[in-house]
């Protein structure tokens, strides 16, 4: 049991094969009473109702929340620490993309790929940071992905890059400002992962293009990514701030 009775706030967890949810079901596995933060309401009822429960009906809490509304985070935050008096993780895992080219990249298209990734990853940290910061102690876990580091390429397009870069950067930035208050922020930078945020735009063709590149010869699954979000949310990472773990498969090694 690594996270025992600790709270996790997990932004984006409601989809059914989503990296969110597996995070959300190992944390509960773990001890964790988990807050599933998610646009989709009843998923995330659904999705929280699905978790192991230690104490039946106690545990978890589904809440909704578009994390590109500051004041949206910030009610949501404020009821998960009113329901279970505390809160210890904050996983910033709400992301969407869209598999265009720059020269097709509209104003609507930038912004609702940056707002929910960069701008949703700022205001879901901004309003848990005085509760860590009043606790003295806190694990950030901020999704970013291979498409930063690579240029893209994968799937999403480059502004989609350009918000999971901007991830990094701010995930950064808040471990070096709020290290001195015992708040730790790291990144997660997956590869490919079988979930549904492509949707069927991912045809056969482009799936066995990318596995072909990958040296542990497959597409990562939603639990690859949920077991590095826990070390990092743990005891085990007590030392590591303003990193970032690569779960790509070998997709990209520098
Ligand atoms: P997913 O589509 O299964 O899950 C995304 C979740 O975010 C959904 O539950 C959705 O309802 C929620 N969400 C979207 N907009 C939101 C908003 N405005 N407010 C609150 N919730 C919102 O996708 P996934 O593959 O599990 O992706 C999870 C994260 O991992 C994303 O940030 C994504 O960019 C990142 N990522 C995914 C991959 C991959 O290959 N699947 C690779 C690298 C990074």
């Amino acid at each position: 049991m690594l996270l025992e009775d600790k709270v996790c706030i997990i932004t984006g967890a409601a989809s059914r094969r989503g990296i969110g949810r597996a995070t959300a079901h190992l944390f509960a596995e773990h001890g964790a009473r988990v807050a599933i933060l998610d646009r989709e309401l009843t998923l995330a009822q659904e999705s929280a109702a699905s978790l192991p429960q230690r104490k039946a009906g106690a545990d978890h809490l589904a809440l909704a929340c578009d994390v590109t509304d500051r004041q949206q985070c910030e009610d949501a935050v404020q009821a998960a620490h009113a329901h279970f008096g505390r809160v210890d993780v904050l996983v910033n895992i709400a992301g969407i993309t869209q598999p265009i080219k720059t020269l097709e990249i509209g104003a609507a298209d930038y912004d609702a790929v940056l707002d929910v990734s960069l701008r949703g990853t700022l205001y879901a940290s901004q309003a848990v940071i005085p509760i860590m910061r009043a606790a003295k102690s806190g694990s950030i876990i901020c999704m970013s992905s291979v498409s930063a580091q690579r240029g893209g390429g994968i799937f999403g397009g480059p502004h989609y890059s350009g918000a999971k870069a901007g991830v990094l950067g701010l995930a950064k930035a808040m471990a070096r400002e709020f290290g001195p208050d015992g708040i730790r922020v790291n990144s997660i930078a997956p590869g490919l992962i079988d979930t549904e945020i492509t949707g069927d735009k991912l045809s056969a063709e482009m799936r066995e293009e990318i596995q072909a590149g990958i040296p542990l010869g497959r597409l990562g699954e939603a639990h690859d990514v949920a077991g590095s979000c826990l070390f990092l949310a743990s005891p085990l990472s007590a030392y590591i701030t303003g990193s970032v773990i690569n779960v790509n498969g070998g997709m990209l090694i520098y």
